[in-house]
């Protein structure tokens, strides 16, 4: 139920039969990552961030995602940090989070991607476009944690992300410019979502449904997304710096949140 909410096409980007033939093959990915993340969270790095053409600002996607994550890890009893692009840490100053600059993967216990570019095979990074995204990106770190044997997470909704490299076949097929974009970069569980943001929030609300502890409840999409904006992110498909995600209106990613909210109250008894 949660992976399907989470993979409502609302923007006709065409992740539908790219959701159906992944979860014909992997069932469970959405438990298999909730597992993952409940049984490794003690110390989380969480990289998010990713730079929109023609300048590179980074995107509304993917930070609030990345937020949501800190939270559960934390009402875990875990501890988090981020690593992102200079801006998004601006933009989140009010949060209170903890962020990294230089992180070494073997110091964590587990590594989560939401949303970031994930080389393809020329070595490149592209945006679901297919224009290239010249700006340094973060996916060495996931693929050092990898070498490393440290349990890896990612979270994507296009197939350029850190994590789509587990079904580099799938986006060479389904996604448009895929041959070009499709991320090379895997990961131990992949959380494929129509928002990035929302496979995040879907991943809080399963780790919910595992823990029987509403990690989600206190979620204020609304809130988030418009200081976010304010802090200076944009729309990564309207390019424009207005209070929106992947071109979709705010009420839309607040009526996600509620259905997720409602299916916990549902599953957890209120
Ligand atoms: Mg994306
Ligand atoms: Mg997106």
């Amino acid at each position: 139920m949660i992976a399907h909410l989470i993979n409502t096409d609302v923007g006709r980007r065409g992740v539908l039969r790219l959701y159906l033939e992944y979860r014909r093959d992997n069932f469970n990915f959405l438990q298999k990552s909730a597992r993952l993340l409940l049984d490794n969270c003690e110390r989380t790095l969480i990289i998010t961030g990713f730079g929109v053409p023609p300048h590179f600002i980074p995107e509304t996607d993917g930070p609030p995602g990345a937020l949501a994550i800190y939270r559960a890890v934390e009402a875990l009893g875990g501890r988090a940090e981020i690593l992102t692009y200079p801006e998004v840490e601006k933009a989140m100053e009010p949060l209170h989070v903890e962020f990294v600059r230089k992180p070494e993967p073997e110091d964590y216990s587990l590594v989560v991607a939401v949303e970031t570019p994930g080389r393809a095979e020329d070595g490149k990074y592209y945006s679901m476009s297919g224009v290239e995204v010249k700006r340094e990106g973060f996916d060495e770190k996931v693929m050092n944690a990898r070498d490393a044997g440290i349990p890896t997470i990612g979270i994507g909704d296009g197939g350029n992300e850190v994590g789509m490299g587990n079904i580099h076949g799938l986006i060479k097929r389904h996604i448009p410019h895929g041959e070009r974009i499709a991320s090379t970069v895997e990961v131990d569980g992949l959380v494929l979502s129509a928002v990035s943001n929302w496979g995040a929030y879907g991943l809080v609300a399963e780790a919910s449904v595992e823990t029987g502890k509403n990690l989600l409840r206190d979620w204020n999409e609304g809130a988030v997304v418009q200081l976010l904006t304010k802090g200076g992110l944009i729309d990564g498909v309207t390019k424009r710096r207005e209070p929106s995600v992947d071109g979709i209106d705010l009420k839309v990613h607040e009526a996600i949140v509620e259905l997720l909210k409602a299916i916990l109250d549902e599953s957890l008894g209120g």
